[in-house]
């Protein structure tokens, strides 16, 4: 099998797509304006960041066998929260699952922050490390709000350690290795690996998040990006309440009248984000909430340091940084194909937030219930197999009430991309406004059209008359984009 996989490779290799285009440096990069923190703070700033050492987890892995002859039930290409939620719930079900992934045994590197609701509702209160019981949005200096929702941090050593111990327990199998290209055939497909390695499989799930490995899509990709800088820290000290998050800070007081970065803060803003875990340790990330181009890295890392330099903010060493990149919104993949797909690839990313793991590690029981459900394993049972199954499962993973919802984040994300740093200040002070009930449900995807309708109105009856006549003006074309897609979509 191997030496199949190693010719067929050479023929027909060709690499996934490539991560999110480059975000264009910002072109004013090195005029830094006088009295701000230019670019030197950005860079003493970045020389901070040690190198990244990946994290291990301690556990002794079950390999797959590429002597195996038969093929397993399912192939999980991509070892994230997604892949993980659903390889472990399909092996718990009795079904053969191999997952692929580079580095199956390494801890995930992001910082992933959650409301407490959403992992409680899941059952995975235990693997979230940090909770505050509120969180506070500063709108601009001297408007504050204060938002009554537990906000965490998630514990992703233990969360990771959680779903692959329960893999292993279920007889999930690794394979360390990238997939480098899937062929099919009637009722199975088999899986290239760039070590030689073919993995046959009756269904394949591409899980590989923003790289989109397997997945087609058939139409421009055309995402928003948010793109964030953040630094976990020692500091000297800091002014913001332990027992809050910082969900968003909106201020430009750091950023002198008349200079070019607040010129350039004022037409794509950034805020604040901000998880302080004692008076000298924070998680402290810069973000652009969505652009399209997404902003240059070392812009926000420019905004970070004069906005640390104003608040007084002297960073001794940095444990971690990160460097976010999400694409937002876009159009779906071809639905329904032959390879399934779940998070990042299957466009499930909240295209007004860019937020994900809550919403994914709730649908994984969705899909990895409708492979079960479906899959014939052979045992007489009948069953589905091929295209006529993934077509099910997509089914389950986008229903209509969820594309519809999507439709409608999306047009939220085109309005949030039209407004400068005033227009979103007025929007989440509306926004913040509202009953918690909408909110909640916006930011948790929980909210459905018919409600989302409701949602849309009382936050224009909310909002002020400013910011109704620029909803109106702003909002026109992509309302009428949505409701293009909407019929289009009821139609095809
Ligand atoms: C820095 C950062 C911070 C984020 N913070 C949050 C947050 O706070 N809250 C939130 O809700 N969301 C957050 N997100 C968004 C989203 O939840 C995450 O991106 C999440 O990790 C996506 O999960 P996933 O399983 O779809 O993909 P990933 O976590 O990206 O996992 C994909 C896996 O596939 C593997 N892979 C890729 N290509 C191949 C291949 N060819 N073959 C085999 N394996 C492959 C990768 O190595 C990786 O292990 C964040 C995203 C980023 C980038």
């Amino acid at each position: 099998m191997a030496a199949t996989a190693l010719e067929f490779l050479r023929t027909h290799h060709q690499p996934c797509k490539p991560p999110p285009p480059p975000v264009p440096r910002a072109s004013v990069l090195c005029r830094a304006a006088a009295g701000t923190a230019g670019p030197a703070s950005a860079a003493a700033l970045r020389s901070l960041a040690p190198p990244t050492r990946p994290e291990l987890l301690s556990l002794d892995l079950p390999r797959y066998d590429p002597a195996r002859a038969r093929p397993v039930d399912l192939a999980v290409v991509g070892g994230g929260p997604a892949g993980l939620a659903v390889a472990q719930r399909v092996a718990e079900a009795g079904l053969s699952v191999c997952a692929i992934d580079p580095s199956p045994a390494v801890v995930w590197p992001n910082n992933y922050g959650v409301w407490v609701d959403e992992f409680e509702a899941m059952g995975l209160s235990h693997c979230l490390d940090t909770v505050w019981p509120s969180a506070s949005v500063f709108i601009g200096d001297g408007r504050a709000k204060s938002l009554d929702r537990p906000y965490a941090r998630v514990a992703r050593r233990k969360l990771k350690s959680t779903m692959m111990d329960r893999c292993v327990a279920n007889g999930v199998v690794f394979h360390q290795a990238k997939v480098a290209k899937a062929v099919h055939y009637d009722a199975s497909s088999l899986l290239i690996c760039d070590d030689g390695v073919a993995v046959p499989a009756s269904v394949v799930l591409d899980a590989t998040g923003f790289s989109r490995c397997l997945v087609q899509y058939d139409k421009p990709y055309n995402p928003g990006y948010q793109v964030a800088y953040g630094i976990l820290a020692e500091v000297d000290g800091h002014p913001f309440d332990i027992d809050k998050m910082l969900f968003m800070d909106w201020r430009d007081s750091h950023l002198p009248e008349g200079t070019e970065i607040r010129e350039r803060n004022r037409r794509i803003p950034t805020f604040l984000y901000a998880m302080p875990f004692s008076p000298t340790r924070i998680f402290l990330e810069e973000t652009s909430l969505v652009a399209r181009p997404g902003l240059a890295m070392d812009d926000i890392q420019e905004r970070m340091a004069a906005r640390l330099r104003h608040l007084g903010i002297r960073v001794r060493s940095v444990e971690e940084d990160e460097r976010c990149v999400i694409p937002m919104g876009g159009p779906l993949p071809v639905l329904p194909q032959r390879v399934v797909g779940i998070g990042g690839t299957a466009g499930m990313v909240h295209p007004s937030t860019g937020y994900m793991v809550a919403r994914t590690l709730a649908t994984a029981p969705i899909v990895a219930d409708a492979i079960v459900r479906f899959l014939d394993t052979g045992n007489g049972m009948g069953g589905l197999a091929g295209d006529a199954l993934s077509a099910e499962v997509w089914k389950q993973l986008w229903p209509a009430n969820r594309r519809r919802q999507r439709e409608f984040f999306c047009f939220g994300m085109d309005i949030l991309l039209k407004l400068d740093l005033e227009g979103t200040r007025r929007f989440f002070d509306a926004f913040f406004d509202l009953e918690p009930h909408y909110w909640h449900g916006f930011l948790s995807s929980r909210l459905f059209l018919p409600e989302l309708l409701m949602f849309g109105l009382a936050l224009f009856g909310n909002a002020s008359n400013t910011s109704r006549l620029e909803i109106m003006a702003k909002g026109t074309v992509p309302l009428g984009k949505m409701i293009g897609n909407l019929i289009q979509d009821r139609d095809g």
